[in-house]
């Protein structure tokens, strides 16, 4: 697989017009998709024939235009990518692409300023549209075999967590209201996390978010003791249950040892590279954890690869079935 870390991109890409071309290999191979009527192939290359051009208003631009054969629309690789309709340069977008996909925990929208001079309001602008590439698309397969469920307070005292209505009431105005509460699902079997803000740990709100999330009669719940777990167990095909408060975190194959581990480090991320995250982008950030952590044993390379299928959402599909099998679960 071609090298895609960051090194490697920064030589391969040295101007704006190798941006264009390199995305143009990554997104469409050798043939150009038009992106108006998905029409593949045989379009015509527009502009630029000999350097850069001008736009309309007058600056230099090196965007790379096609014109389709059948609709005899006009395209660049950017329609439909989340690079579309922005002044950032392509070169810049994939430079950060590849540095978020290097970075364990993820890197600051300031890092993100200082590194590539970009405004502060750009620099937050380009992370999180990247990380809605990371977004998990509602195509994606629903997860089956064992799946583990466990919920997080966020921004919050952990001590907390798991409290009864009772507890809850007494403390409403006090500490603990102002916590998010994220509810994760692992898939053992694909090695994926999906992860969502809920509002309140109701047995109809994990219903709602399972329901769309795992094909339950095909799958076996792993939770903790909470109550509320009970509620949704008897859709899926087993439920098994550790009890944390009685000390017990593993039984035979009963564990919610990998869904603690993901919150652990999603924790230990927020404090470290985020600091506060407020509760309105807690769902981009959870997608860039998901995305991460479900792309764990992928290299940068295939990471990166992994991504750029994705900024173009929807219009990538035609590729799914000739996409590497590492990936193919995550293509959204
Ligand atoms: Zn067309």
């Amino acid at each position: 697989m071609e090298n895609l870390s960051l090194p490697a991109i920064a030589t391969k890409v040295p101007t704006e017009a190798a941006a264009y071309e390199f995305l143009e290999q990554l997104r469409w191979g050798d043939e150009p998709v038009c992106p108006h009527c998905c029409v593949i192939g045989g379009h015509y290359f527009l502009k630029p024939r000999a350097g850069a051009r001008k736009t309309r208003t007058g600056a230099a631009t090196q965007r790379r235009l096609w014109k389709c054969k059948d609709c005899r629309k006009q395209f660049s690789v950017l329609v439909g990518t989340i690079f579309h309709r922005t002044k950032v340069p392509v070169r810049t977008w994939l430079l950060v692409i590849a540095d978020m996909m290097a970075a364990k925990n993820g890197i600051s929208a300031r890092e993100v300023e200082r590194k590539y001079a970009l405004t502060p309001r750009t620099a937050w602008f380009v992370c999180h549209r990247i990380r809605e590439a990371m977004t998990t698309r509602e195509f994606a397969t629903l997860m089956s075999g064992a799946v583990e469920a466990d919920e997080a307070y966020i921004g919050g005292n952990p001590k907390n967590r798991h409290r009864t209505a009772e507890e809850k009431a007494a403390t409403k105005s006090g500490r603990g209201t102002d916590k998010t509460i994220v509810l994760s699902l692992l898939s053992r079997e694909s090695g994926e996390v999906r992860s969502r803000v809920i509002p309140n740990v109701t047995g109809a709100t994990l219903h709602a978010v399972m329901e769309r999330e795992i094909d339950m009669a095909n799958a076996a719940l792993h939770t903790d003791s909470f109550p509320v777990y009970k509620w949704v167990a008897p859709e899926f095909s087993d439920h098994q249950a550790v009890d944390h408060k009685a000390g017990e975190y593993v039984r035979g194959d009963a564990t919610t040892n990998r869904v603690e581990g993901y919150f652990s480090q999603l924790k230990r991320s927020i404090d470290g590279t985020f600091h506060a995250v407020s509760t309105d982008h807690l769902d981009r950030y959870l997608a860039e954890f998901d995305f991460r952590y479900s792309t764990r044993k992928m290299t940068d390379s295939q990471r990166m690869a992994t991504l750029i299928e994705r900024v173009g959402g929807r219009r990538l599909t035609y590729r799914e079935s000739s996409s590497e099998p590492s990936s193919a679960s995550l293509v959204a």
